[in-house]
């Protein structure tokens, strides 16, 4: 059983990945070793005897290497936790609690998805969307499957890993909305255009702000695609406690709790 861990782990590095993109690399071997692609980690993003900011803030395991005791964060500066966060010096204490929530699930482990010779997978990513898919990736391309990514950002200086996600051999083909003429400049867009040209895949995976989830969700179910969504909301806990995380079910029976029932859900189990 994978049990949740609050841990004082040691920055270790910190990257400037473009202008607004940083990464937070952290020992903290007793969280790395049980994280999985999708799932996440509560960080207390101050000093570690200040309350500035009273609430940890969550992010997406970036990178794992649950063999080298490390994991990192990729992020946008956007308030508060995140400015502090990026400032923190390499050997620094941290606090952290995880791994949290449920990952994504594995086209072996699917049962939505049916028999492929060789599975095509297809990544779609908005924004800071892009976090949690290179273990996603990685696992993927570790079981020999293709994959495809879109990803998509308003400026093209937001676009941050996608070198690193091609090095893993992945197809991939971004847009931005800087972008005039004839490509197009929504990954939503993309997305359609591809289907549109006869791309096949058998499994699906998208991350990114909400409307874009909700549109994304659309051209799936047009195309009988399944999906996976890993969502974000507000959330103070991250255990399923205060309930700040809620989202409705489509089956109108209650809501799901991003932190604990999510953050990775299947499409067509939420309303957007
Ligand atoms: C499961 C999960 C995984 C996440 N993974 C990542 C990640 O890998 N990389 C990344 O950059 N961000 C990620 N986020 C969002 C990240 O948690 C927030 O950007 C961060 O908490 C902001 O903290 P802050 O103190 O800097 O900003 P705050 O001062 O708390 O907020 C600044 C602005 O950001 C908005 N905001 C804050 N939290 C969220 C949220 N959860 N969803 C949408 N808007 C928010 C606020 O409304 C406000 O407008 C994730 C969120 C969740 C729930």
């Amino acid at each position: 059983m994978v049990s949740i861990k609050f841990e004082q782990g040691t920055v270790i590095a910190q990257e400037t990945l473009t202008p607004s993109i940083f990464r937070t690399t952290i020992h903290a071997p007793n969280i790395a070793a049980e994280a999985l692609p999708g799932q996440f980690v509560n960080i207390k993003c101050g000093a570690p005897a200040s309350y500035d900011p009273l609430l940890l803030r969550p992010f997406s395991f970036n990178r794992i290497d649950s063999e080298g005791g490390t994991f990192s964060v990729l992020y946008r500066v956007v308030g508060r936790g995140t400015e502090l966060l990026r400032h923190i010096r390499v050997g620094d204490k941290l606090t952290a609690l995880g791994p949290l929530g449920k990952g994504f699930v594995l086209p072996e482990q699917s049962k939505q998805m049916g028999p492929a010779a060789k599975p095509s997978v297809l990544l779609v990513a908005g924004g800071m969307g892009i976090a949690p898919f290179y273990p996603l990736a990685t696992a993927l391309v570790t079981h020999g499957l293709e994959v495809s990514l879109l990803y998509g950002a308003r400026l093209s200086s937001d676009l941050a890993d996608k070198t690193e996600l091609k090095a893993l051999g992945l197809r991939v083909l971004c847009c931005t909305e800087e972008q005039r003429g004839e490509c197009p400049s929504l990954v939503t867009d993309l997305l359609q255009a591809t289907i549109d040209a006869g791309d096949r895949f058998d499994l699906a995976y998208a991350c990114g702000p909400r409307g874009m989830l909700s549109a994304v969700k659309r051209v799936c179910k047009d195309s009988e695609l399944p999906l996976q969504l890993s969502l974000e909301e507000h959330m103070a806990c991250g255990l399923g406690v205060c309930l700040g995380c809620s989202c409705e079910r489509a089956s109108d029976e209650g809501y799901w709790h991003v932190c604990t029932d999510g953050p990775v859900v299947w499409a067509e189990e939420v309303k957007l």
